[in-house]
């Protein structure tokens, strides 16, 4: 293994958006030359799970950082060493979507994260009355302009079922390699 074939990837998103459950999916995910997956729960105090997964010398090692508010402040800690953000949306919740546009535009007007691929997933999407993507991909496509020139893709997911999880993870790779 190279120092380049070594990705952080960091998953952000409101609390309950689904990133946990996110993180586990990933691991148990039928990727492409998927090996191994490994974790481990840091602290519930802020919130950090840590887990990596192995595909043929690409090792990726995620950060699913905890989403209340007062964590959100905690986030740009972890800028300076990620490779690629993930964000995930719960696209059951209505009343909270704007709630995570706001946070989701934070984070991308950072400047730190301008080169960074970004996977948006819209959660959840086994849930009946869920919006769609054709729903969610509008309201962050206000910020487009925020987004520039980096890779960009909103995908539709469900971590429970584990519906487009090796999809958005073949992306992210695709991106980052
Ligand atoms: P986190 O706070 O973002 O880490 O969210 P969690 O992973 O803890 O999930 C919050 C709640 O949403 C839990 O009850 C999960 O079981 C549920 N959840 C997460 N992903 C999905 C999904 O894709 N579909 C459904 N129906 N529930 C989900």
């Amino acid at each position: 293994l190279t120092q380049k074939d070594e990705f952080c990837v960091v998953i952000l998103g409101l609390d309950n958006a689904g990133k946990t459950t996110y993180l586990d999916a990933a691991k148990a995910s039928k990727v492409k030359g998927h090996k191994r997956a490994e974790s481990s729960r840091v602290t519930s105090t802020v919130g950090l799970n840590v887990g990596s997964i192995d595909m043929n010398g690409v090792l990726l090692q995620f950060w699913d950082l905890g989403g209340q508010t007062e964590l959100q402040m905690l986030w740009d800690k972890y800028y300076a060493e990620c490779h690629a953000v993930i964000y995930v949306i719960d696209s059951h919740d209505r009343e909270r979507i704007e709630e995570s546009k706001e946070a989701f535009d934070k984070m991308i007007r950072n400047e730190i994260l301008a080169e960074a691929p970004l996977l948006v997933l819209a959660n959840k999407q086994d849930l009946p009355d869920c919006m769609g993507v054709r729903e969610v991909k509008p309201i962050f496509n206000q910020s487009a302009h925020l987004i520039g020139s980096r890779d960009c893709m909103v995908m539709p997911v469900s971590a429970l079922t584990g519906e487009g999880i090796a999809e958005g993870i073949n992306w992210l790779v695709d991106c980052l390699k």
